[in-house]
């Protein structure tokens, strides 16, 4: 089995694509099969200088690597298609001889005009063949003249095509309502029509995974197979990925590249298990699969043909539950370049990295994604906590209550020892206070944990006191009863 990844280098990996390329690859790797990157850069307008190093490097990050490829070499290179026109060239000559294709001398503004006349009599706006009854003479005194051209496929006029999708069985087209479309462009590169087809042929894919919107070309390239005598791999056509609203992922809407998310922080192993399900799922209930899991468990076979939906939500559920999964170091370790700029808040706090450990242990809970480690943080590491003194304020409480239960909880938190500040005993003693008094928990750990952490949202009184020891936290609450 060998099946190929074949992106255009726009700069940025769509997570369309990484589903595509996903599939690819447990497709080649559960038979053993070898993966292949071709670049599909025919259309050079669209070139980014240094798209192929980054599209490898993200791939890698995510795990999946290539066994041939312009940056891993191979039997079947070049691997850029931009390399490849003398093939295209020699494979366009030996259709040309044939009679299997033509050229076309119609100049752009006459097949703008044609399009537009077909459309205003309801036609479809396919080229009306033209150029397809030149006779050789006419072509040859054409192309003296110096005249541009493409060429195009000859499509047969009538009867059916019948073409073999793995997932969807037999599909039909009435061969009249095909477009002798264009192979060769006239700067002499070819289209993605032609080159994917003699591309694939020559590499020897076997599996060809591509997105449905290739289905309506996909009668062409088994045409063009055919005129060559070539064996076709074989098709699956994937599903379209879908946004919640039934509308078409768009980079428009931002959340399309993959580098986007990896900066935002989200995880490999999230992304990889989000993207495996949009149009695949395992037969037991469990969404959560590693790697390994994928590898062991997809088939092509049970590939989904209904369109997948994009749910934000659930890949920051999957992305808390691969953060939950981690050791607290490689959870530091990740989280660091989203802390840097908050650890140049902190002159005097105790030992940093200590310091450090203990306020991503607090968020390891909660955290969706590793770049709101930053704001969710950003309190512990204050000097000089700002924040709305209202806040303070718990339901019927009036400022003075507020002000009264802070110096109650400062007198008994100043008598507990640095050695005994710990959450469970911070807990233990301050509970036992207010169940012996009868006061009303609100009333007390709300303005205490706000005077300690200046937020609406946080971790609780106690375990966040116990990170910013003694100091600090008495400190906060005495700022606060002031
Ligand atoms: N270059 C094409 C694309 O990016 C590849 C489609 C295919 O896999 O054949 O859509």
């Amino acid at each position: 089995m060998r099946t190929r990844f074949a992106p255009s280098p726009t700069g940025y990996l769509h997570i369309g694509s990484l589903r595509t390329a996903l599939f690819e690859y447990l497709a080649a790797k559960s038979l053993n099969g070898t993966f292949v990157l071709r670049i599909e850069d025919t259309d050079q307008k669209r070139e980014v200088p240094g798209a192929i190093e980054n599209l490898v490097e993200i791939l890698k990050w995510i795990g999946i690597e290539f066994d041939e490829g312009p940056h891993a070499g191979g039997n079947y290179g070049p691997y850029i298609q931009s390399q490849r026109k003398k093939i295209y060239k020699k494979y366009a000559d030996e259709l040309l001889g044939r009679g299997e294709v033509y050229h076309c001398f119609c100049a752009p503004e006459r097949l703008e005009k044609m399009r537009a006349e077909r459309t205003a009599k309801k036609l479809p706006p396919r080229y009306d063949r033209t150029c397809r009854s030149l006779s050789k003479t006419e072509v040859e005194e054409k192309i003296k003249r110096g005249e541009r051209y493409v060429i195009r496929q000859k499509m047969p006029l009538e009867g059916e095509t019948t073409v073999r999708d793995l997932l969807r069985g037999d599909i039909v087209f009435k061969n009249e309502e095909l477009e002798d479309h264009v192979l060769i462009k006239s700067d002499g590169m070819p289209t993605y029509q032609f080159a994917n087809v003699i591309d694939d042929h020559t590499m020897e894919i076997t599996h060809v995974f591509r997105g449905e919107e290739w289905i309506s070309s996909f009668p062409k390239n088994i045409l063009l197979y055919r005129s060559f005598g070539w064996t076709p791999p074989v098709f699956a056509h994937i599903p379209l990925i879908l946004n919640k609203e039934g509308g078409k992922l768009s980079k428009r809407q931002g959340d399309v590249a993959v580098e986007d998310y990896k900066e935002k922080g989200y995880l490999p192993e999230a992304l990889l298990n989000f993207c495996i399900l949009l149009g695949w799922h395992p037969k037991e209930e469990n969404e959560i699969l590693s790697f390994e899991d994928m590898k062991a468990k997809f088939k092509i076979e049970d590939i989904r043909i209904s369109p997948a939906v994009f749910d934000s939500e659930k890949l920051d559920y999957f992305n808390g539950y691969y953060i939950r999964q981690k050791s607290l170091d490689e959870l530091v370790e990740l989280c660091w370049p989203y802390l840097k700029e908050n650890l140049k808040m902190t002159e005097n706090r105790k030992k940093k990295t200590e310091f450090l450990r203990e306020v991503v242990a607090l968020e390891q809970e909660r955290l969706k994604k590793l770049s709101e480690i930053g704001e969710l943080t950003k309190f512990f590491f204050e000097d000089d906590l700002q924040y709305d003194q209202n806040l303070l304020v718990w339901k019927k409480l009036t400022v003075d209550d507020v002000k009264e239960n802070l110096k109650k909880l400062l007198s008994i938190l100043e008598n507990i020892s640095e050695k005994d500040w710990k959450k469970e005993i911070l807990e233990k003693t301050i509970m036992e206070f207010l169940n012996v008094s009868g006061l009303k928990v609100g009333d007390y750990l709300w303005p205490m944990r706000v005077a300690l952490t200046g937020q609406k949202a946080s971790p609780g009184p106690f375990e966040v006191a116990e990170v910013l020891g003694k100091e600090e936290s008495l400190k906060r609450i005495e700022k606060a009863t002031d």
